[in-house]
């Protein structure tokens, strides 16, 4: 786990100023949301985080180390995205090794990792499957997964369930509160739908046009 700050973070594309001046702090273990309108800046502050996206100014911490110049792959981070981006020829156990694998982790380790993953995620029956023999939830549990056994002190989240239905939206919603209440990884998690931010945030952080136009905590920000 880590504390992640975001200190006077703007960001130009060419000519256009899309984020101006950000200033976010996220504690150690918090589960923070950024809410906001299409086209506010959210998935750019989030690509920012995970070094997929260059700082035009400011700087970015994690714990206390400023991270604007570390390789994604140098960061403590693990990203879960939308569309699950799943290997569709491995099996789910497979594809939850994949990473570990690649960074050549000790099997043991691999195995102990990926066993802990499916037993909090409730995969255990499903991991000699395909994607493609997978419902949309078990799919993004497995994408869950991936990020899960890699350990990572900060979890970021680009609007993970935004391609299910309504239903499994708010099961998702409820799982992954209850996964973040388990392990207390910090976690930034993004998205558009201001129901989702209220019942998930311990922070809600609302974005417009690039800035900060409030946070706090999720009552405060829309009791009134
Ligand atoms: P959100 O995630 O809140 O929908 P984005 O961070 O995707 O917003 O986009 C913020 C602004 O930056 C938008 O105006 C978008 O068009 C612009 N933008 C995003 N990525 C690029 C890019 N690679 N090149 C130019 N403009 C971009
Ligand atoms: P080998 O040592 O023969 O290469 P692996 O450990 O790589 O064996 O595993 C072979 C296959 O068994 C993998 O493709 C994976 O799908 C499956 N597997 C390995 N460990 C587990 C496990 N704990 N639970 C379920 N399936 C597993």
């Amino acid at each position: 786990m880590a504390s992640v700050q975001i200190r006077d973070v703007q960001k130009y594309f060419g000519g256009t100023q899309v984020i101006r001046g950000v200033n976010i702090d996220i504690k150690d273990g918090e589960f923070a949301v950024l809410v906001g309108p299409s086209g506010c800046g959210k998935s750019t502050l989030l690509r920012m985080l995970a070094g997929l996206e260059e700082i035009t100014h400011g700087d970015i911490l994690i714990g206390d180390k400023v991270v604007n110049n570390v390789q994604p792959k140098e960061r403590d981070i693990a990203m879960v995205f939308q569309n699950y981006a799943l290997y569709p020829h491995m099996t789910v156990y497979d594809n939850m090794a994949f990473s570990l694998i690649l960074a050549r982790s000790d099997k043991a380790v691999i195995k102990q990792r990926v066993d802990k993953a499916s037993e909090v995620l409730g995969l255990g029956s499903l991991l000699q499957r395909y994607p493609r023999q997978l419902s949309g939830g078990q799919r993004q549990r497995v994408a869950m997964g991936r990020a899960i056994v890699r350990d990572p002190q900060v979890f970021l989240f680009d609007e993970p369930l935004s391609n299910l239905d309504a239903k499994l939206r708010v099961q998702m919603r409820a799982e992954i509160k209850a996964l973040h209440q388990r392990l207390r990884t910090t976690s930034v998690y993004v998205t558009h739908d201001q129901i989702e931010a209220m019942t998930m945030a311990d922070q809600i952080v609302v974005m417009h046009d690039g800035i900060v136009e409030q946070h706090g905590k999720p009552l405060h920000i829309y009791d009134h």
